[in-house]
């Protein structure tokens, strides 16, 4: 099987995260976002999650050069050999270059980069309302997928809470911020020749299908 690497591209809130983590199950993959690792961080109170905090509770971007020693580290794992899924890297532009050179040292590349595409009013509409538990951070939203007894978990019974970097002004600093430094990677990508669009106000059984049936066709055009 050839190796099948790819990057979840898109708004904050475009339900990579939730993408991701059917393709992981599809494809055995290993999935690595770096907003979850940095939570992680600082969860765990490391060096990294103390200075990585104070950029995320604003909504502004952690430095590229902190990004990429956790990037380049977790990518040296074995479990990364026969290609993965990225979510929320790369984000910048020197991102882009440094995760290009990392694989081609190693002979690889990108296979494709997956735009999930939002509009910015849907986002804010996504984020505002979403919550997550506390112990596993179990996904909800007042409107689109509520619990069962207001601000708790069905599934763990923990407090639901709004992430700091889901209130309103944060938000919007953090789609200004993907306007700005992030949206220019899709002409990047373009001219690799492997960015893929995908409707992300569908479903997510359609985006879904869709990301799959992208995939396939990738697939197939390597084989002849
Ligand atoms: P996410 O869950 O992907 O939206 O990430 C949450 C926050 O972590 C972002 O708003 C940034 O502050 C930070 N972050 C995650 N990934 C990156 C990255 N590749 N470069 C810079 N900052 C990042």
């Amino acid at each position: 099987m050839p190796e099948l690497s790819l990057i979840l591209f898109g708004p904050p809130g475009a339900g990579k995260g939730t993408q991701a983590d059917r393709l992981r199950i599809d494809f055995r993959l290993p999935f690595i976002s770096t907003g979850d690792m940095l939570r992680n961080n600082v969860k765990d109170n490391t060096e990294l999650g103390l200075e990585a905090r104070k950029f995320m509770d604003a909504g502004d971007l952690v430095p590229d050069e902190l990004i990429l020693a956790m990037v380049g580290e977790r990518l040296k794992e074995p479990d990364s050999e026969d290609g993965f899924i990225l979510d929320g890297f790369p984000r910048t532009y020197e991102q882009a270059l440094a995760l290009d050179q990392l694989l081609s040292e190693r002979g690889r590349r990108i296979t494709a980069a997956i735009l999930v595409d939002v509009p910015d009013e849907a986002v804010v509409r996504r984020l505002s309302g979403r919550r997550v538990c506390v112990k596993a951070g179990h996904n909800y939203h007042v409107d689109f997928d509520p619990p069962k007894h207001d601000a708790v978990c069905d599934q763990d019974g923990s407090r639901l809470i709004q992430r700091d970097d889901d209130k309103p002004d944060v938000v919007r600093n953090r789609l200004m911020v993907y306007h700005s430094q992030t949206e220019p990677l899709i002409s990047y990508y373009d001219e690799q020749g492997v960015m893929r669009r995908i409707d992300g106000t569908r479903s997510p059984d359609e985006v879904h299908d869709h990301i799959r049936a992208v995939i396939a066709t990738l697939r197939l055009e390597d084989d002849v």
